[in-house]
This record gives C-alpha cells, structure tokens and sequence, in this order.
C-alpha cells in the first residue's frame, strides 16, 4: 500500500524534514544537525533565523500586515527607494510575491511599452525564468513545455552566450531581451561580459529593452549588489525575489522611470505585492546587508569555497560567480548520489544538473563553515565511490 501524501506529486517525496535553522545551520525532525550550503535555493542569504529579520517580522505583525495597495503603505516605498540606489537611481519598482510574478509583471510591461506588434520577449536556451505560462515559456528548457501546451506566445529562444544567435533573430517584433547574469537553474552558466556588453548595444541600436533576470543572482549573491554590475551594462528592466525577503515571500520588477511610464493605472495589479509584513523584512534584510557589505564578503567567501573545492580530485570545474558556485564532477560521479550521500553527512547542497553540484550558502558563511562543508562533501564523495 502506498502513504499518500496531502500535497501534489510535483515534488520527489523528501528525503528530510527541517523543523529549526540558525545562520548557516539546519536541523531535522530527530535532530539532525546541517550545513545548508543551499540556502532553500539561493534564499536565505542572511542565513536562517536573522535576528534583525526576525525582530522586524515580530515588529511589524503587531503594527499592521496588510492593507491592499488600493492605500498608501509603510514601508514598501522605502525599500523600493533603497532598491533603486543599489541599482543605479532612475527607476521605479512594482513589488510581487515571487520571482516568476516580477518576470510577469516585466513581460507584461515589455508588452505594453512595445505596443501592438512589437510584443516579441527573447530569452536563452538554458535558461529559467518560472513555471506560470508565460514565464514557463520565456524558460529555455523546452522539455519544460510539452506537457502545458499551448503556451502563450510571443517568445523567442537563442543560444546562450551568441551574440550572432540573438542578433539573427531580432526583428521588429521584439520588444525585449531577458537574460540571467548567471544561469542558475541551468547549470549555473556565468554571462560574458562581452556578451552582456554586446546586447546592451544591440537592445540601444534596435530600440529594444534589455531586461536582467537577478531573480537568483540579485542581492550580493554574486559579489555585486546585482550580478549585471559585473558587466558594466546599465539594463533597462532589473526583476528580483528569492534573497530580497530571506524567506518571506516578496519579489521586485525594477524599470527605468521612462520604460516604468508605460505603465498607467490599471494596467497591473497585485493584492498582496509589497504589503507591510513582507515589506518590512525586505528592509531589514537590505539594511542588514548594507550593514554587513554582503557583495565583498560573497566575493571573498566564494574565493575560499571554489579554490577548496577545486581542491578535491572528485571536482573537474568550478564555475560560477561569488557564492553561486557550482562544482562540475569528474566523469562517472552522479551528482543526484553525491548530493544524497551529502545529506545523510549533514549538509545541503542540489544536482543542479546529473553532473554538478550547486552551492549557495549563507552570505554570511564563515571561512570554519566552508572548510567543514567541504570535508563532509570528500566524506560524501568517498561514500559514493565505495557503493560504485
Ligand atoms: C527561482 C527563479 C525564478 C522563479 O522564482 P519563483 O519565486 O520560484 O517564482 C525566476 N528566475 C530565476 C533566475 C530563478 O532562479
């Protein structure tokens, strides 16, 4: 007989249940202790349990949660004036609750700036972007789409990293190119800044938006406050999520305020994007990132964690920029084994292909916590080579 579960299959049945975290650590429900060297995919920067994000949700649950956008609200304006420094200045922000909403609420304004005809949105193979119709088509993953067709219409895929590629199929239907700075869910592929360089002169020759999906990249996680800043191209539209609230739903579409002005009331809505709760621990997370300069400690964290890691004979690559690393593994090592075998020695990384290993920790990780992440990653290597 098989258990069933209340919720959807979507999801393999889970190998673990976490019931505590703190910083960099996690426990399960027969207390179990980890290392989350995953960050609930690229989330949790601050680490679990941030006093400050803890005390500003404690706050502002006593204060308000929720009034509707149909009113003024505190403090969303002021995280999205502090969202708008970090980028640059110029812009304005539309706040959602998830990374494919800031995609949607992007595509959607790629559509209404363009106008009729020229609604055409270009994205990479390899790339991802959500699951809701259209940001599952905008995903260059076209094994993603066959069972939900028909999707909407109105993308594009080019090769990744070919700036020839995408230059052969702009035409007057395109009203916008959507890139990651790092493909993260694609096996974490960095951009060249040659290539980011490239479509920036296009996108301005063509009359077209570049938009940057920062949905995993944003925030520090890189080692720039967004990973495009790398690249020293300005885009005309910036979405973001998973870091912004460290485990409170909130996400952000940020636009130049002259893209923004397509834009007109009415045209988009949200009920519950940008509401107090969610509101106020994305401003203590950005205080506290500011606080703690998180852009030059993932540069220096993530130098420590990929030269260890290229220390391991298991390791044939490192790739990636900052604290998203991936490990790519010498021929005949699974990464789904390896990252099970991890697990049950205490730490949390993913498969992110069937040959690499994806690490994000905590922003905050310590030079101690890397070094004891990787010697239970040899141990994990170790047991998978001994059951081969
Ligand atoms: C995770 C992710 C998304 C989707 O975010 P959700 O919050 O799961 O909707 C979109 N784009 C990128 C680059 C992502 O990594």
């Amino acid at each position: 007989m098989t258990t069933t579960s209340p919720l959807m299959p979507t999801y393999p049945p889970p190998a673990v249940t976490f019931v505590r975290g703190e910083g960099s650590r996690l426990w399960d429900d027969e207390g179990n202790e980890y290392l989350d060297f995953l960050s609930g995919l690229a989330v949790t920067g601050l680490g679990h349990s941030h006093p400050a994000v803890a005390a500003a949700l404690a706050e502002q649950s006593q204060v308000l949660l929720h009034t509707s956008n149909l009113f003024g609200t505190v403090p969303g304006p002021e995280v999205a004036s502090t969202l708008d420094r970090l980028l640059g200045g110029g812009g304005q922000v539309f706040f959602t609750n998830s990374g494919a909403e800031a995609n949607e609420c992007a595509i959607k304004l790629a559509r209404k700036w363009g106008g009729r005809g020229k609604h055409v949105v270009v994205s990479a193979l390899g790339s991802f972007h959500g699951r809701t119709l259209a940001t599952l088509h905008a995903t260059g993953q076209p094994q993603k789409w066959e069972a939900f067709q028909p999707l909407p219409e109105g993308f594009r895929h080019v090769a990744w990293n070919d700036l020839a590629a995408l230059e052969g199929v702009l035409d007057p239907s395109v009203a916008a190119v959507l890139l990651e700075p790092v493909q993260g869910e694609g096996g974490v592929n960095p951009a060249t800044a040659e290539y980011f360089a490239g479509v920036r002169e296009l996108c301005d020759e063509r009359g077209i938006l570049f938009m940057v999906d920062e949905v995993q990249t944003g925030l520090g996680r890189t080692g720039e406050w967004f990973g495009h800043q790398h690249f020293g191209v300005v885009p005309d539209v910036v979405t973001m999520a998973k870091e912004l609230g460290n485990g409170v739903p909130i996400g952000a579409c940020w636009a130049k305020a002259d893209v923004a002005a397509a834009f007109q009331a009415g045209d988009h809505a949200t009920t519950y994007g940008g509401q107090p709760l969610a509101a106020a621990a994305a401003r203590a997370v950005l205080a506290t990132m500011e606080a703690e300069d998180v852009p030059v400690r993932a540069t220096k964290a993530g130098a420590t964690l990929s030269a260890a890691l290229a220390s391991d004979p298991r390791v044939a690559e490192v790739r990636g920029l900052g604290l998203l690393v991936a490990a790519q593994l010498v021929d005949g090592l699974d990464a789904g084994a390896v990252a099970k075998a991890a697990l049950a020695r205490g730490l949390v990384v993913n498969a992110v292909t069937p040959t690499a290993l994806r690490l994000a920790p905590s922003l905050l990780v310590t030079d101690d916590e890397i070094a004891e992440a990787c010697d239970r990653l040899a141990a994990a290597f170790s047991d998978v080579e001994a059951s081969a």
